[in-house]
């Protein structure tokens, strides 16, 4: 079966699930080519939905973990996004493409040669909404802030205070949080009081650096 079939189906799959739930995080999937964001030896297992080693040690997330954590970022025109853990670029791809050119996505990856090949399958996939950044990510990205949508795609020990001041009033952040075996956490900033949700348990790889494990 072609890529572009397998993408399709798998899709369906995350729809029927309930997984995306949105034209825009949909639209999104079926524009960007999860198999040119991985590793040679592992395209062909692409479309199955699980996560998949990228080098490093590190992981690209799950198809299904990637259309929760859109969908719980309730994602619109001209947002400025912030996200922790770069890794393949995959996820900012995702993102960028469903909240469309008028918006932009700032990423940041503590291993350069991660952020470098993410940079090249951002540019592969046409991608041009997208910057990624090298260095800490768990002491936010004071440079670009404020954002209006915050997530961190590894497993922090607890909130990173940054990344809170770091949010707009009636901005989203989701962080697991937890040691491997984690709770996606959601904070909502509102009148500058936040206000903390579980959306359910997850695996991520951990978070390291000054607010990280
Ligand atoms: N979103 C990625 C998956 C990321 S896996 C994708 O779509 O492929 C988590 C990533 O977080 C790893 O690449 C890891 O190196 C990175 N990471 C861990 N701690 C970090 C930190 N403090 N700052 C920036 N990146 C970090």
């Amino acid at each position: 079966m072609s890529y572009e079939q397998q993408r399709k189906n798998l899709v369906d799959n995350l729809k029927r699930e309930g997984y995306i739930r949105s034209e825009r995080v949909k639209d999104a999937f079926l524009r960007i080519p999860r198999e040119d964001f991985l590793p040679l030896q592992q395209r062909p297992y692409a479309y199955a939905d699980t996560p998949l080693q990228i080098g490093h040690g590190q992981t690209i997330s799950a198809p299904h973990m990637v259309a929760i954590m859109c969908e719980a970022l309730v994602l619109h025109e001209g947002q400025n996004v912030l996200e922790i853990g770069t890794g393949s670029g995959y996820h900012a791809a995702i993102i960028a493409v469903a909240i469309g050119d008028t918006s932009h996505v700032h990423t940041i990856e503590r291993f350069a040669h991660l952020a470098n090949v993410a940079e090249t399958n951002l540019q592969k996939a046409s991608i041009t909404n997208v910057t990624v950044h090298i260095g800490d990510g768990s002491k936010g990205l004071p440079s670009f802030q404020p954002y209006d949508r915050i997530y961190v795609t590894a497993a922090a020990p607890a909130i990173p205070p940054p990344l809170i001041e770091e949010l707009k009033e009636d901005g989203i952040l989701l962080v697991p949080v937890g040691n491997v075996y984690c709770d996606l956490i959601r904070i909502d900033k509102h009148q500058g009081k936040t206000q903390s949700t579980s959306l359910g348990g997850c695996m991520f790889v951990p978070l390291v650096g000054e607010f990280g494990f």
